[in-house]
């Protein structure tokens, strides 16, 4: 029988599902091919750790950065090869290549979530992508949203991702500000290149009104220093 479930569909924080996935479903990997998969500071973080590559090395090799006219700022792709499957560059033999590090929308899928900053809170919203090839749904396990993103371990990318929903949804985007093209290539240079706002803050080239992370800030603590140095530099604030 055909499947009668829209492909997406919202469901509440308290919805259940059945879904597992695994090697051995015949399905396994079939995900990993053909994806627009637009990455945060985070993600990025995560697979400079999982790599060994530099941020610098990473965006050159792996992420495609894409602003369209409409487009604010610019947004990072991870890359597809081109091999006729379209299969994420992380893809081998064996699966997931960056799989303890792999990014939110992978640990996550088929759970989708939408962190909408309202001016005054965050909303969470969830949706269920359910598309024929996947298989994990006919599987036991049964989860909520909520369940199945905390045996993801998706804390740390929730966290970060709040902060960068912050800053791309600041209110002053709405009332119609747009950043230049040197703001914009700030943006992409400082969070999505922490080794090279490492060595600009070591240099002394960025200096913001708070603490500066310690001599051998951790990569999260240079990340949070990005965030605000990128709010300062486009509103002002964050100091
Ligand atoms: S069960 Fe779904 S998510 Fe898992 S490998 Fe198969 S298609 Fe991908
Ligand atoms: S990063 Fe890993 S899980 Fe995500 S699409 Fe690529 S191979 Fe699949």
């Amino acid at each position: 029988m055909k499947d009668q479930h829209p492909p997406i569909r919202e469901i509440g924080a308290t919805h259940s599902f059945c879904f597992d996935c695994r090697p051995g479903l015949r399905c396994f990997t079939h995900c990993c091919h053909g994806l627009e998969l637009e990455l945060t500071p985070y993600d990025m973080l995560r697979l400079r750790r999982a790599t060994g590559l530099s941020s610098t090395e990473l965006l050159a090799k792996y992420v495609i950065i894409e602003q369209l006219p409409d487009d604010v700022l610019p947004h990072c792709f991870l890359t597809m090869v081109d091999d006729g499957t379209a299969r994420c560059a992380f893809l081998d033999r064996r699966g997931c290549s960056v799989y303890d590090h792999r990014p939110g929308a992978c640990r996550s899928y088929p759970v989708g979530q939408a962190t909408i900053w309202t001016g005054e809170n965050f909303e969470r919203r969830f949706v269920l992508v359910q598309e024929d090839h996947c298989h994990g749904f006919a599987e036991a396990p049964v989860h909520t949203p909520l369940s199945y993103l905390a045996s993801q371990d998706v804390s740390a990318y929730e966290t970060f991702n709040k902060a960068f929903a912050a800053l791309t949804q600041n209110q002053a985007f709405k009332e119609g500000f747009r950043p230049d093209p040197e703001q914009c290539e700030l943006f992409i240079n400082t969070l999505f290149d922490l080794d090279r706002f490492a060595e600009q803050v070591k240099n002394g080239e960025i200096i913001l009104d708070v603490p500066t992370p310690a001599a051998t800030p951790t990569d999260e603590e240079l990340l949070e220093y990005g965030f605000r140095w990128v709010e300062h530099q486009f509103f002002g604030s964050g100091q």
